[in-house]
């Protein structure tokens, strides 16, 4: 007799009419992503074999780290993965030498 007893029943026509405004939110990120990937896409230290990949050397890892002292992803930077994770460990040692900041909010002082 009381075999039928429907769970979760509706709700799911609401939750695909929210998704649909959020679209308008992703349209930011792909174009932050866009404007940088623009450049072509070449490892600079492959380039260059002199250049220097140092965790003395902050003014080399900044272009590889954004405003609030993240690692910028290798298919941003377009560099090649052993030196995507040099430039990673040496990002990671300069931080702990307070060359250059973690974070935004703990500036490095010069
Ligand atoms: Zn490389």
């Amino acid at each position: 007799m009381s075999g039928y007893s429907n769970q979760g029943q509706g709700g799911f026509g609401r939750r695909d009419r929210d998704h649909d405004r959020d679209r308008g939110d992703r349209d930011d990120k792909t174009a932050f992503l866009n404007r940088k990937s623009t450049k072509k896409r070449v490892c600079r230290f492959c380039a260059d074999p002199k250049f220097p990949l140092d965790y003395k050397e902050p003014k080399i890892l900044i272009p590889f780290i954004t405003d609030r002292g993240k690692i910028i992803p290798r298919r941003v930077t377009g560099n090649c993965a052993m030196h995507q994770r040099r430039m990673q460990t040496a990002v990671k040692r300069a931080r702990v030498l307070a060359l250059i900041s973690f974070t935004s909010s703990h500036p490095p002082q010069h």
